[in-house]
């Protein structure tokens, strides 16, 4: 309901200012047509509220009300049925009716689409029939000059303030947009890439590398025993460790580095234009700083990684071929001892296994 109502505010704040400037402008097109007609004197007051205490009205009635979307689209339905009565009331002299209905149906439509068009044309319906009961029916098709210099403001100004909060709108759509594309590709917790995303990358940055002949290093970054650690200190602590692992990552990466969360307490990086030895040199700092880890609220908490490399070969046919290498690599490190940067069978000829733990 908080947010419903929420939504309905900013509805009502939106059409504030337009309604504000229409309808002040606009009782200036109407009071040229009424002048020459000897309308009565309340007619003129109907006016002056509806053009300058009527917007005002409208807003307080809508930021009050518990439903302020609802209250907003009945005062939409309300201006129609006022400019209906206006346009009945100036004997539809065609300028300012044309002016007044034509930038009430483009808020309408604007704002509920043709269900709203329709509802609005049946209020200004109602509006002409009201006019009608209380002043008879009468039709004057003439415009004068000062009629149409009357309509000018409205016709400028109006559809200027109108496009202004849509473009504003506009760039606000696109800010969420560009935030929940954002959200979508980032892992809630660590703040870095997504298993989802950073595979799209993967395959972008293989193709990259086959095509460049560019040496590109995979990393893939496994936390050692960390169910023990969970088990051990809780998982906000074991939370804290991830988090951790992902500012270690952030810091000691270039930008260019794509750094992710593949699942559970497992990372991944790709390094572009680093060979295989760059890498290694890269990762074992990374593997240092980790194994020096101090958590602030258990100083007993040991924390390990391993970790395994891949560069990407000419003779893999896809990515997977390449992660499959750097996962080989890891499986390595896991089983020769934990703790320690490793290669895959393909890359073992032109480096060997790094780590405190020797094989
Ligand atoms: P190994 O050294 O072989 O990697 O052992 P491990 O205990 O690290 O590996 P295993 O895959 O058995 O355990 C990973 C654990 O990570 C299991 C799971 O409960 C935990 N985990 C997965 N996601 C999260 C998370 O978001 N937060 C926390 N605290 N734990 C998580
Ligand atoms: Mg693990």
């Amino acid at each position: 309901m908080d947010n419903k109502r929420g939504k309905g505010l900013s509805f009502a704040k939106r059409i504030y200012a337009p309604r504000a400037v229409g309808l002040g402008i606009g009782c200036f097109s109407v009071m040229a047509a009424l002048y020459p007609l000897n309308v009565p004197a309340w007619i003129w007051g109907l006016l002056l509220f509806n053009g300058f205490i009527w917007p005002h009205l409208a807003y307080q009635l809508s930021i009050r009300s518990a439903y302020p979307y609802q209250a907003e689209r009945r005062n939409m339905l309300l201006d129609s049925l006022w400019g209906g009565f206006w346009a009945a009331s100036m004997q539809f002299n065609p300028l300012p009716t044309v002016t007044i209905l034509s930038m009430m149906m483009m808020n309408n439509v604007a704002a509920g689409g043709p269900k709203m068009l329709i509802r609005g044309a049946l209020a200004q319906l109602a509006g002409v029939l009201l006019s009608w009961l209380a002043l008879g029916v009468a039709v004057n098709l003439d415009t004068t000059a000062i009629q149409i210099y009357a309509c000018l403001p409205m016709l400028t100004l109006y559809p200027f303030a109108v496009g202004m909060v849509s473009y504003r709108l506009a760039i606000k759509l696109a800010e969420h947009k560009r935030a929940l594309s954002t959200l979508s590709r980032t892992d809630s917790l660590t703040g870095l890439l997504n298993h989802g995303s950073w595979k799209d990358l993967l395959q972008l940055s293989f193709q990259h590398s086959q095509q460049s002949h560019s040496p590109t290093t995979l990393a893939l970054i496994d936390i050692d025993h960390f169910k023990r650690i969970n088990d051990t200190y809780g998982h906000i602590v074991g939370d804290s460790v991830l988090r951790q692992l992902s500012l270690e990552l952030k810091h000691n990466l270039r930008t260019e580095d794509l750094a992710g969360r593949y699942g559970g307490d497992e990372f991944c990086v790709i390094l572009p234009n680093r060979s295989l030895a760059q890498a290694q040199e890269i990762m074992e700092r990374l593997r240092h700083v980790f194994a020096n880890f101090q958590h602030a609220d258990e100083p007993g908490l040991n924390v390990s990684l391993s970790i395994g490399l891949a560069t990407c070969r000419p003779e893999f046919q896809h990515a997977n071929m390449w992660l499959n290498e750097a996962d080989k690599a890891l499986y390595i490190a896991k089983n020769t001892g934990r703790n320690k940067v490793s290669v895959g069978s393909a890359d073992t000829l032109s480096a060997s296994a790094w780590g405190s733990n020797p094989q």
